[in-house]
């Protein structure tokens, strides 16, 4: 950025490691490279608590279990005690996918809030909320200086090692990695605001016929046209708070996240949508008459942006093929899903199942930048195609891939390595330690509402 006088803007710290972005990826990243090492890590994050799309606008941790009748329990290691610490308070529950996608772990968002939090205090990570990188001054060899802005001004970091984390890789962008971003090539994925509904009568909605029930009342209010509803599926679920619902309807299509303008069209848009809801709820679900919306996501759900070109690019067929590399990071078994804008005659989500109820390796290479020496990528702008990024996104998988990064990071330090050149086996190993599980298991997991502790590896 031309515009910027580097000369005048000041150093505010030197680290070894700087994570961009403290979402699910990014937390697990910095929790990752602070417990591997004898490590100075910075995180940095935009807004004021940490966590991104999983405390912005969700609750529910999609890809833990695959899905079909004999489920596996196919990540852990640090992701693990995050849901663990969840389930020490009741804060956490298991339930199916509304599609059949496999078990969720439902939670309490704003205590996940605190979690992130004390995690880091505890392990040593500084972390800066309310602080956006904004440009990158230099990316070469050992070291990078990243420009960031605060209330209080714009401040340099100087930094060994750099994790972008950021959703919309926003330094790899900044440093001139190659990327595409969604929609050059395929329909991006829809934007989605959530929304949440209380005093919400459970007993009544069951009696009434439950999730089956208000299906149909959706199809007959699109049909009917009595309410403008954009989309005839959707899912409502009961959150870890008794009579609150979480829902997931809103759908926001042909806006670029990324374009001047159209994210504020988008976020309106998705406002609109959530009072169309509230009011089809109200008048057509029983069990809702009495409920209202007690809050919007934060920020609204956007599901791809940018997509980073890595030494490997994750492929459908990969995902088809149940691809397992030596250089196996993590595992997924997730769907592919796709939502986006219906066309004549289509189904407005597309899924496709992994075969048999089977895994895939997520290689090492995905998270390496093409041509990077010191810098990683990881959570959902990592390098995956359209088709493989919508099986690859869910947050035990993004969780995954910050805790690989955080360790390669780590290590590339300890080995004076760069980041292209990881020996693979023993970035496994470092993750093996940490209890990731990167071979499909044999045992069968509990999926029972409270069953999460009795998955527990101890
Ligand atoms: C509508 C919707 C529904 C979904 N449903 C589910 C679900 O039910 N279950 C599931 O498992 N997955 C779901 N997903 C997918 C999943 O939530 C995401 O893929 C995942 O959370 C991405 O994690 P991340 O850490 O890569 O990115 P994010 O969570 O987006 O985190 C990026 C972080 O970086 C910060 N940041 C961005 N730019 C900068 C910058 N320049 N400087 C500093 N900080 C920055 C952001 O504020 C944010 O905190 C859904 C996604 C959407 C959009």
């Amino acid at each position: 950025m031309d515009i910027l006088n580097y000369s005048n803007i000041p150093v505010m710290a030197e680290v070894d490691i700087l994570v961009i972005g403290g979402g699910s990826a990014g937390s697990l990243a910095a929790l990752a490279a602070v417990e591997n090492g004898n490590h100075n890590v910075m995180l940095i994050e935009r807004y004021g608590y940490l966590g991104g799309t999983s405390t912005q606008m969700l609750d529910t941790f999609y890809g833990f279990f695959t899905p079909g009748d004999a489920p596996k329990k196919i990540v852990s290691g640090i992701p693990d005690r995050i849901v663990n610490l969840l389930d020490e308070t009741d804060d956490v529950f298991l339930r199916p996918n509304t599609y059949g996608a496999g078990t969720g772990v439902t939670y309490n968002p704003e205590r996940l809030k605190w979690i992130w939090d004390h995690q880091m205090l505890q392990a040593g990570v500084n972390v800066h909320l309310h602080t956006m990188l904004v440009d990158v001054e230099k990316s070469t060899g050992d070291e990078t200086i990243c420009v960031v802005w605060h209330k209080s001004g714009f401040h340099k970091i100087r930094a060994r090692r750099i994790i972008d984390c950021s959703g919309d890789a926003d330094f790899c962008h900044m440093a001139d990695f190659p990327y595409e971003i969604a929609g050059e090539k395929e329909p991006a994925q829809s934007m989605t605001t959530t929304f949440r509904m209380a005093n919400v009568d459970l007993e009544k909605f069951r009696k009434a016929g439950g999730k089956q029930m208000m299906k149909q009342k959706m199809e007959e209010a699109v049909v009917q046209g009595i309410h403008p509803l954009p989309r005839k599926k959707g899912s409502a679920h009961e959150m870890v708070q008794t009579g609150c619902i979480s829902t997931v309807a809103v759908k926001v299509s042909d806006m670029m996240p990324l374009q001047l303008g159209e994210l504020t069209d988008a976020e309106i848009e998705g406002r609109k949508q959530a009072f169309i809801y509230e009011k089809f709820f109200r008048d057509e679900v029983p069990g809702y008459e009495d409920a209202k919306i007690i809050g919007l996501s934060h920020h609204i759900g956007v599901r791809e942006t940018r997509r980073v070109y890595g030494e490997y690019r994750l492929t459908r067929e990969d995902c088809m093929a149940r691809k397992m590399t030596d250089d196996t990071v993590l595992l997924c078994g997730a769907p592919l899903e796709d939502h986006r804008k219906e066309a004549e005659g289509e189904e407005e989500t597309r899924w496709e199942y992994i075969p048999d109820g089977g895994v895939y390796g997520v290689p090492y290479r995905t998270l390496v930048p093409r041509g990077s020496k010191n810098s990683w990528v990881a959570g959902r702008c990592f390098s995956a195609t359209h088709d493989a990024h919508a099986s690859c996104r869910s947050m035990a998988q993004t969780m995954g891939m910050g805790q690989a990064a955080g360790t390669a990071c780590s290590l590339s330090l300890d080995t004076d390595t760069g980041s292209g050149s990881i020996d693979a086996q023993k970035l496994r190993k470092h993750l093996k330690e940490l209890g990731a599980i990167l071979e499909m298991p044999g045992r069968e997991a509990d999926i029972s509402k409270h069953g999460w502790k009795n998955n527990r590896v101890e």
